[in-house]
């Protein structure tokens, strides 16, 4: 995201008969075509300062949808290994990582995946690791999940959710999310 960009904070109501959430105001293209509300945001690259940690929106779900670089949104890498990621490692977490790892960021390019493993201590410190995925369907979203409150939604928690499970309903998704399967390592890149 740039500094210039906002993400908006707008009223969420319940919907009755425990349908969900909505927005007060909603739009048609609040919601995608599954239905899935969406977080909103504005819309500026360029203005102002770029905010490295934060992903926008609309930029995040177009590169994860087209299966485009997370850094420079060129076409990402792909090989007879699959598709190329760079995720943080959480092999102690789980045996058989990455093997079915619900992803929220987007795959990179073979050079932003170079560039990123060799300059960004922040990569390395936090333990990110290369892999590729020969599978990778879209799975659901990221977002924060919400209750129905006295008054209006109350956020519980955040984290993906399968586009089938009916929780999906209560969460304003921010983040398309997609799992990995048939997956290799790279260890040399
Ligand atoms: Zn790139």
């Amino acid at each position: 995201m740039w500094s210039g960009e906002t993400a908006e904070d707008p009223r969420l109501v319940v919907l009755p008969n425990g349908a969900g959430i909505a927005y007060a105001d909603e739009i048609l293209g609040d919601r995608d075509s599954r239905g899935v509300l969406w977080d909103r945001a504005t819309v500026n690259p360029g203005q102002g300062a770029p905010r490295f940690a934060k992903i926008h929106v609309h930029r995040q779900r177009r590169a994860m949808r087209k299966l485009l670089c997370q850094v420079c949104a060129g076409p990402a890498d792909r090989n007879d290994d699959g598709t190329l990621w760079l995720i943080p490692d959480r092999t102690r977490e789980w045996s058989g990582w990455p093997e079915g790892m619900a992803v929220a960021e987007p795959p990179v390019c073979l050079p932003c995946a170079y560039l990123a493993t060799r300059v960004c201590p922040a990569l390395r410190a936090e333990g990110h690791l290369v892999i590729r995925a020969r599978e990778h369907p879209i799975h659901g979203v990221d977002g924060t999940h919400y209750r129905e409150g006295p008054h209006t939604p109350v956020p519980v928690t955040s984290g993906p959710v399968a586009f089938d499970d009916p929780a999906v309903r209560w969460v304003l998704a921010s983040k398309l999310v997609r799992t990995l399967h048939d997956c290799t390592v790279i260890t040399d890149l």
